[in-house]
């Protein structure tokens, strides 16, 4: 492997990231100066439907840059399907997956080549830092717990979304057809050689998260329900438990004195043992209906997205694009 020019894809999702793309070029481009000759740099952005002028700034990043590429969603599919997005259209022998606003920082790039060069097809990278306070680090922590008891993994909390892929990694996640696809998870269930790397996570460089608490949630929802049968089997404990609650009830006027009946009258009894069931039924059914909506999805088997606009290697459908739209304009 050593010595021959290898072509590393930097691939980063873009959503309303107009404040840092020519920064985050910059910074890139200046790691892939100092690694030499060796390393042929592609930067694939993936526009995921964003509002500002991000599209704009790639178009001029792009006609700077002929290592720039770029695929614009036709609008926000979230950060999962421009992922995927980007694993499509990168034509590299390595891809290299990172956010957009310098979170991920690009000087641990040479440390992950050095790490494939020496063998391994997955470098991940790690969070160093201790997990903070707040609704979103709590949640994180309940995810991932689940997530490893649920479904036998050894998921870490810390990871991040920063990671190296071979291109046989690669070439196996494009093999899964599933919709929702938890990347992290399903990098770890590909297996390979794999290596961790730690970092110091930054501040943003400019603009806000994207990823609010209900974005969030719903991402959770979709890694735990795509991976694991925990939930389903919730419902068969649940039926345990409410088993042993009803015994227990019917039971305790028999067991225990008169003066406890007496306490727990009989109305009381099932009025409760009659909301307890509605509960568990609802819920049984709400969490089937989660793995219903899930298959139905599947089913459809809808694209996870649609290009407006892409500059890659070898094409150029800017132009088919105005082709496009100069015949919606003119006549029918
Ligand atoms: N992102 C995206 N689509 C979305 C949300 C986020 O492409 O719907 C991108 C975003 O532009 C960034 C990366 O995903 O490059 C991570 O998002 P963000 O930095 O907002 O997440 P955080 O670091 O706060 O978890
Ligand atoms: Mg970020």
């Amino acid at each position: 492997m050593l010595g021959q020019r290898k072509k590393i894809s930097v691939v980063c999702p873009a959503f309303n990231e107009e404040e840092v793309l020519a920064r985050f070029h910059a910074e890139v481009s200046q790691v892939f100066e100092e690694l030499g000759q060796e390393h042929e740099l592609e930067l694939l952005v993936v526009d995921d439907g964003s509002r500002d002028r991000t599209l704009l700034v790639l178009r001029e990043l792009a006609d700077l840059d002929p290592r720039v590429h770029y695929v614009s969603l036709s609008r926000n599919f979230g950060h999962q399907a421009a992922g995927a997005a980007g694993l499509q259209y990168a034509t590299g022998d390595v891809v290299i997956n990172m956010d957009a606003d310098l979170q991920h920082p690009p000087a641990l790039i040479p440390q992950m080549l050095e790490l494939w060069r020496g063998g391994y097809d997955l470098v991940l990278t790690s969070r160093d830092e201790k997990s903070g306070f707040g609704i979103k680090p709590f949640a994180r922590k309940v995810f991932f717990w689940l997530m490893n008891h649920w479904s036998k993994g050894k998921l870490n909390a810390n990871y991040s979304d920063f990671r190296l892929l071979s291109r046989r990694v690669v070439d196996s996640l494009l093999q899964f057809p599933e919709r929702h696809q938890f990347i992290r998870g399903l990098v770890a269930y590909v297996g390979f050689p794999t290596a961790v790397l730690a970092f110091k996570p930054v501040d943003r460089l400019a603009g806000v998260s994207k990823f609010s608490f209900l974005k969030l949630l719903s991402y959770g929802m979709d890694a735990l329900f795509s991976f694991s049968r925990g939930p389903l089997q919730i419902t068969y404990f649940l039926s345990f438990v409410l088993l042993a609650f009803t015994l227990v009830l019917w039971t305790l006027p028999w067991i225990l004195s008169e003066n406890l009946g007496a306490l727990l009258p009989g109305q009381m009894l099932l009025g409760g043992l009659v909301c307890l069931c509605g509960a568990f039924i609802l819920c049984s059914q709400g969490i089937s209906n989660e793995y219903l909506v899930r298959i139905f999805e599947q089913v459809q088997g809808r694209p996870l997205f649609f290009i407006k606009e892409s500059r890659l290697p070898g094409e150029c459908r800017q132009e088919k694009l105005a082709l496009y739209e100069s015949r919606e304009i003119g006549s029918p």
